[in-house]
């Protein structure tokens, strides 16, 4: 039968106005309750970082139970090597992004004056919150982490040991909404192949936590920070390039809420090329999902926010902070200043 004889006739549509989407990927995922690819998280992480260098390690955590209610101290976590015991199918296991080096005192961390390497990138929260067709590449690994929710990971051909390009990546892929912006820095954690998702919401009707599993696991597939930019469409030379910044100057800022964060430590910089838009560490950050400081953009009042101002967090504990409540700390932190001052 010829394959026309099945296809409704339609009506040719007219050029629409929007770009068409260049080559959207078709992902096969595992049908209802199919039994997920076998992979260990050893095999995982033995092709993720293979060939990696005798100073720097890849980064774990793992802990059991409701993800909500572990305390801060699990997302410590440890070098990989030796496999850490928290590693176990019915924990929450996590890996990070990049591989570190040993700080001053000898020990490996997991920050980023001891970053090494970007290894491979994570797209979050698909099918969730981001379309499976915002994919415009073939993933290397496609994990289920929670019932009807995925995520991808894209592996690198080689590791990026710039900083800057590798922060210019990730950023560009939230920018593009490719990735649910949780992904925000370098030190990041996604799940690993193989766990649990112990999050209460979750479970099973039997009490049972949810048990992930893996639909696509090609670790052949592998691209280069360029290729992955390009398919995305954005220009990752443009965007590695450092900031220029005058060492030792303040910013040039009338702003009173600029100078109080300075003061308290949380002015990062300007945002070039964003008007009025400035870097800065979350008066949040320890609610953050493993301590991130970085994603949070303070907008100086003019006519875009109806001269109020603007206060925007990428992180899942401020999504309902607003300008007011950055507001309320700053005149919090003014009050103090003014009685100790007294
Ligand atoms: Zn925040």
């Amino acid at each position: 039968m010829s394959p026309a004889a099945i296809v409704p006739r339609t009506k040719k549509k007219a050029p629409s106005a929007r770009p068409s989407v260049a080559n959207p990927v078709q992902v096969k995922l595992l049908k209802g309750k199919a039994k997920g690819i076998e992979l260990s998280c050893v095999d995982f992480l033995a092709h993720v970082f293979a060939g990696i260098g005798a100073d720097e390690v890849p980064w774990l955590a793992g802990f059991p139970g409701d993800v909500a209610k572990a305390p801060h101290s699990v997302w410590f976590g440890s070098p990989a090597i030796p496999m850490p015991r928290f590693i176990r199918p019915d924990h929450n296991n996590y890996v990070c992004v990049s591989t570190f080096k040993r700080a001053e005192d000898g020990r490996y961390r997991r920050r980023k004056d001891c970053w090494a390497g970007l290894h491979m990138v994570l797209l979050d929260d698909l099918g969730s919150k981001i379309p499976f067709d915002a994919l415009r590449l073939e993933p290397s690994c496609i994990v289920e982490t929670s019932p009807k929710n995925w995520q991808i990971w894209y592996l690198l051909q080689r590791p990026e040991r710039d900083p800057l390009k590798a922060e210019a990546l990730i950023n560009g892929l939230i920018k593009a909404g490719a990735s649910d912006p949780g992904a925000g820095a370098l030190t990041r954690y996604g799940r690993l192949p193989t766990g649990s998702n112990g999050k209460a919401k979750h479970q099973g009707k039997d009490g049972k936590p949810f048990s992930q599993r893996v639909h696509v696991w090609e670790p052949s597939r592998r691209y280069t920070p360029e290729q992955i930019a390009q398919a995305y469409g954005f220009d990752l030379e443009a965007a590695s390039k450092p900031r220029a910044q005058r060492k030792g100057t303040k910013p040039i800022s009338a702003n009173r809420h600029v100078e109080v964060l300075d003061a308290a430590g949380l002015y990062i910089r300007p945002i070039s090329g964003m008007h009025g838009a400035h870097q800065i560490i979350c008066p949040w950050w320890e609610q953050h999902t493993d301590k991130d400081q970085t994603g949070t953009i303070y907008f100086i009042p003019d006519e875009h926010n109806g001269g109020r101002g603007g206060f925007k967090c990428q992180h899942g504990h401020c999504a309902d902070r607003s300008i007011a409540d950055l507001d309320y700390f700053i005149l919090t932190l003014r009050r103090r200043a003014a009685r100790a001052a007294a």
